[in-house]
């Protein structure tokens, strides 16, 4: 195992710090009218606090190191946002008190989309309509060294501990380093790390599938019919995030497809949805491709521009999802 020890507990620390701010939020500011209201605010403050946070805590340990992440902080620069600013330092500020507004522009701003050699790569809320149903989300991030991720730290701050009892603690922060195995531990303890891995199911008889809650993100479709195609007989576990990655990698799903949706045929994956969590499942045992069988290229600056889609098995399906991909899906070829 490479020694990313340092790296890892400072990913931590600011991914926890940063699901107590989407927490927060979440608590104070998403109601039941929030979605009918079409009102996205909330999730621009938690998105917006949340990058503050671990870009700051990041640029304490790594002041070196670029941070690709989603947002830019232009759009609270306008007189128009000033309230928006302001609610987002006040959030800030309950976990770090003596954060100013300057300084919350500042710490967005640490984050940029432009390619390095090292860098961090942060979703400061993935799942964005999730986190507004009040369903799932996550905050994501990895390190990638040369176009390879090396770590990656996953909070889910509403996953059940245990898919299986879901009226029982939520809240889960997964972890792991390159060739080191993969762990979950709940969220905000500070219990002994427990190793986790991929279920060992070897047919589709025996598999659970997960695939985005969204319709418009992948095609539920073509999923449906690879299902059927590996006698899967489960009903898929649709779910927003790379929460669904942490299902994987746990065992309680032993497959993630993520086809392109076919009205959008040339939209290319983003690096901080897949940074983070395609590191964990291979470190639980599994793999992770694209629909053609290729490898992620972290490498490519924002997006995954030279692959389509993702696929993420716990190994043993693998070659028998890419067969089917091949006989149902054009692009494959
Ligand atoms: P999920 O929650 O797994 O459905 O994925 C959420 C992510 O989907 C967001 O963070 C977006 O970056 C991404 N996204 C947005 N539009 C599309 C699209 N047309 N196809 C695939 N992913 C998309
Ligand atoms: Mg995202």
């Amino acid at each position: 195992m490479e020694d990313f020890e340092r790296e890892l507990e400072a990913a931590i620390q600011a991914v926890e710090m940063a699901s107590r701010l989407c927490r927060n939020v979440q608590k104070e500011l998403v109601d039941e009218h929030t979605l009918a209201k079409k009102d996205r605010s909330p999730v621009t403050v938690a998105d917006f606090g949340s990058q503050a946070l671990v870009c700051h805590l990041l640029q304490e340990t790594f002041p070196h190191d670029p941070v690709m992440a989603e947002e830019t902080p232009d759009y609270l620069y306008r007189p128009d946002n000033a309230s928006l600013l302001a609610t987002v330092t006040e959030h800030v500020r309950r976990l770090l008190p003596h954060a100013s507004k300057e300084d919350v522009v500042r710490w967005i701003g640490r984050g940029s989309q432009r390619a390095a050699p090292r860098y961090w790569c942060l979703d400061p809320i993935d799942g964005t309509k999730g986190y507004l149903r009040g369903d799932q989300y996550a905050i994501a991030l990895a390190l990638v060294v040369e176009g390879t991720v090396r770590l990656g730290v996953l909070s889910c701050p509403n996953l059940p501990v245990d898919l299986n009892h879901p009226e029982g603690p939520r809240g889960v922060v997964f972890f792991c380093i390159h060739a080191g195995g993969a762990f979950q531990r709940p969220l905000g303890a500070s219990s002994i790390p427990q190793p986790i891995c991929v279920s060992a199911a070897g047919s589709g008889k025996e598999a659970r599938f997960c695939e985005s809650f969204e319709s418009i993100h992948t095609d539920h479709e073509t999923h449906q019919v690879l299902a059927n195609k590996l006698g899967i007989t489960t009903p898929p576990i649709r779910m927003d995030s790379q929460a669904k990655y942490g299902l994987v990698a746990r065992g309680d799903a032993c497959l993630y497809l993520r086809l392109p949706n076919p009205s959008t045929p040339d939209y290319r994956e983003k690096v901080w949805d897949h940074a983070a969590g395609s590191i964990l499942v291979e470190e639980a045992g599994g793999k992770v491709t694209d629909v053609r069988g290729h490898p992620l290229d972290f490498g490519q600056g924002p997006l995954l521009k030279k692959n389509i889609g993702v696929v993420a098995t716990n190994g043993n399906l693998h070659p028998k999802v890419l067969e089917a991909l091949k006989e149902s899906a054009p692009f494959t070829r």
